[in-house]
């Protein structure tokens, strides 16, 4: 692939993440600054089922969700439609992606992402599947395939499964880590998954292949991640690296869009940095931030 190009965050493009696009329920374009260029996202959870229930997350919980169980028939027709869509210049002149015309002929990634946790279906190797089969019918074989996932449901049967088709096709795993302590973990992410499981799944999703972990720093009442905190999640990257989780890069991010919650609040770039320079020093690994 050629070298990415700079996307700014003010992009419409960029800062719109809605996972509706048309009248598809699975699919859905994003231009997206850590995919560098086109994401087209695959939501799993239109019914918005999650095991957490973050501070953060942007996901209207309000409205009822769509469809309940994923069909795998549509979910190939619209992933195959979409793809096509945007190849053959489609996305180009719609008006979202009016800034960034010439980043919507390249699909960079096919993510598993969306409205919930994509690792509950249960079904996700078969989903996996569709995805590799509608990539190899384009040829697409630059193009990643994406798991974002909070980490909760790492061990499952299928989602192992589903794990290791990634790997023979271009898979990317980005694992979310957001805290250092069982009691941030759940002021945080307020799941009711296990501390312990969560690291369990790392070390041994890690152990398989290369992982990213993506954190996400906030305020809480105003206060950045305090330092014992900090050295807490520290200790958690280097616990996983020296148990022989390989761990590719960290994705050190912020709040980017209006929180549920009023108290959890966005750091500003220099917070970020000070924080992401800290778990450099500390652990060694390659911090990279998204503001
Ligand atoms: S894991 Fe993602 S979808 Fe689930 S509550 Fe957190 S931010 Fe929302």
């Amino acid at each position: 692939m050629s070298e990415p190009i700079s996307i700014p965050n003010t992009l419409a493009a960029v800062q719109d993440h809605t996972r509706v696009f048309q009248d598809l329920i699975y699919v859905y374009p994003v231009i997206s600054r850590r995919s560098r260029g086109l994401s087209i996202g695959i939501n799993l959870n239109p019914d918005k089922r999650c095991n957490f229930d973050c501070v953060y997350c942007e996901v209207d919980r309000r409205t009822p969700g769509r469809a309940e169980t994923v069909d795998l028939t549509q979910l190939r027709d619209e992933l195959a439609w979409l793809i096509r869509y945007a190849l053959e210049g489609g996305l180009a002149t719609q008006p979202k992606f009016n800034e960034v015309p010439e980043l919507t002929r390249l699909v960079r990634d096919i993510a598993f992402s969306g409205d919930g946790e994509p690792t509950m279906v249960p079904n996700f190797d078969e989903c996996v599947r569709v995805a590799v089969e509608v990539k190899r019918e384009f040829h697409l074989s630059d193009t990643k395939l994406v798991l974002i996932s909070d980490s909760a449901g790492l061990d499952k049967g299928s989602v192992k499964r589903g794990l290791e088709l990634m790997d023979a096709n271009g898979g990317e795993f980005w694992c979310k880590l957001d805290a250092g302590t069982e009691s941030y973990y759940k002021r945080v992410n307020r799941s009711y998954v296990k501390f312990e499981r969560i690291l369990a799944n790392l070390l041994e999703t890690g152990r398989a292949r290369p992982i990213i972990i993506q954190t996400l720093f906030l305020k809480i009442d105003g206060t950045p991640m305090q330092a014992d905190e900090l050295a807490a999640y520290c200790g958690r990257l280097k616990d996983l690296v020296a148990g022989g989780a390989q761990i590719r890069e960290v994705h050190a991010y912020t709040v980017a869009r209006p929180t549920p919650e009023p108290w959890a609040t966005k750091l500003t770039t220099a917070e970020l940095e000070t924080i992401a320079s800290e778990v450099r020093r500390t652990t060694g690994l390659t911090v990279k931030t998204f503001d």
